[in-house]
Parts: structure tokens; C-alpha cells; sequence
């Protein structure tokens, strides 16, 4: 290994934080140059750290890296952007955090995915300054599962090879993508999927993000989206994620705000 691998200056994101020792801190980082990577900040729990204040989870900072005997080691770090808006907004605060569950599930350790850091960067942006997540929410998953080849196949039917009809459908994660109806019905773990759902799924697929403008979406077509891209998500990393769960209850506690602020309650 010659100095160039052992020493790092890269973007970077938090994705986990653990206390370590008596004023360390163990880091799972995103990193634009080196992807996924466990590194150490040693006395970050001090109260004079200077560090401290910039390793920050939804933060995009700047670190410096050096390779240790077994692990990295975070020499420096610096604020890049502190994405306030995101942090001042629980809504905002809890899809920057399911944006990192991914990364964390998805991102190989140890291996640069320029354009996923790329995706994730400008995720932050627009999670910062948009006001619907929906769409940049289901960008996300879909550009997400491309880049790490995982991509549905939401054009035929997986299973006989036929064009997919505008009817109600079935979506295996088992199979990876769409069964017509007559194969679906022989596949206990697909689910119905209804034409519309399907249609805006392959529009975010095939589309850039800038070409999928103002969709008004039914709450009803959202929520089926929702829980394909789940079932889907989860089938791949055979475990359950953590954040749609709590995105979900926020939701539903503002619908029923909503429903307390009628006159008369
Ligand atoms: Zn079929």
C-alpha cells in the first residue's frame, strides 16, 4: 500500500455513530472516494474536539482519512453543507434518514459508487429545498436499485415474455419485477399492483429526475408505490428497514391533526 492509499480526503456523510472507549467515536461514512467505511475519531467526545461539531449525521462534510494498523482513523473534518433545513423539519429530518438506512443497506464497504454518492448528494438537496418527498423519495429507490443492479423488470411479464397490457398486474420481488395476471395467479408471493401504480413506477424508472415535473398522485397510488418499493427493498436485503415505519406514523399523525383543527373539536 503506498501513501496515496493511506491517506483520504474526501465529501462524506455519517451514516451510524457508536461511542468507543472513553472519548472515542466509531463512524460508519459514506464517502464520495472510498464508498462505505468504518473509521474511528479518537477523543471526539472531549468537549474541546473541534471535530466533533462537524461529524454530524445529514451533514455533507469534507474528511480527512488515514489508514490505521486495522481501521481508519478521521484526522479532520469539515462542514460542507449542514442542510438546516432538512435538520429543522421532522419530516424532512426522517427521509434524510431512510435515504441512509439504503445507503447503509446498499453500499458495498471499502468500494467507490461515484454515481450513487452523486445520488445521494443531490437526494439531500432536494430533500433540503422541496416541499412534496414523495417523487424524491421513489427517485431515489428506483435510481438506487439501477445502480446497484437490482433493477425491476417493469416492461414484461418476467415469467411467459408477454408485453404488459394497461390492466391491473402482479409485482414479484421473488421473480424481480412484473407478472401479467395468468402467470401472477400462480405466484403466491406476488402482489396486485394496479395499472396506475405500475405506470408512474416505469416513469420514474425511465425518466430523469428533472423530466418527472408536478405528478399528482392519489394518496391511494402513493401508498400502493410505497409498498411495492418496500416489499421489494426488503425481499432484496432480507431484512425489514426501520425509518418508512416511523416516516409513516408522522404521516398519519398529521392527517389526524387536521381532522382535530375542524371547528367545534
Ligand atoms: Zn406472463
Amino acid at each position: 500500500m503506498d501513501e496515496s492509499d493511506r491517506l483520504v480526503n474526501s465529501e462524506a456523510f455519517v451514516i451510524t455513530q457508536m461511542d468507543y472507549g472513553e472519548a472515542d467515536r466509531l463512524y460508519t461514512i459514506f464517502t464520495r472516494s472510498r464508498g462505505k467505511v468504518r473509521a474511528f475519531a479518537r477523543g471526539v467526545r472531549k468537549s474541546k474536539s473541534r471535530k466533533a461539531g462537524h461529524l454530524q449525521p445529514l451533514s455533507l462534510i469534507n474528511l480527512m482519512l488515514a489508514k490505521g494498523q486495522s481501521a481508519w482513523v478521521i484526522t479532520q473534518a469539515d462542514t460542507v453543507e449542514p442542510y438546516e433545513t432538512i435538520k429543522n423539519d421532522l419530516h424532512k429530518t426522517a427521509n434524510a434518514f431512510y435515504i441512509f438506512e439504503l445507503v447503509n443497506r446498499f453500499a458495498p464497504e471499502d468500494e467507490a459508487v461515484f454515481p450513487l454518492f452523486n445520488l445521494v448528494k443531490e437526494t439531500m438537496s432536494r430533500i433540503n429545498g422541496e416541499d412534496d418527498l414523495f417523487m424524491v423519495n421513489k427517485y431515489f429507490e428506483l435510481k438506487l436499485l439501477k445502480i446497484t443492479g437490482y433493477m425491476p423488470n417493469l416492461s414484461t411479464c418476467i415469467q411467459c415474455g408477454e408485453a404488459i397490457l394497461p390492466q391491473d398486474q402482479y409485482f414479484s420481488a421473488a421473480q424481480g419485477g412484473i407478472l401479467c395476471p395468468r402467470c401472477g395467479a400462480r405466484h403466491p408471493d406476488a402482489r396486485k399492483i394496479s395499472m396506475l401504480a405500475l405506470k408512474y413506477l416505469r416513469f420514474i424508472q425511465r425518466s430523469s429526475y428533472h423530466e418527472l415535473g408536478k405528478a399528482h398522485l392519489s394518496q391511494g397510488v402513493k401508498d400502493e408505490m410505497n409498498s411495492i418499493m418496500l416489499y421489494y427493498l426488503t425481499y432484496i436485503n432480507e431484512k425489514a428497514f426501520n425509518t418508512p415505519f416511523f416516516i409513516h406514523q408522522l404521516e398519519a399523525n398529521d392527517s389526524n391533526k387536521g381532522k382535530n383543527n375542524e371547528p367545534g373539536k
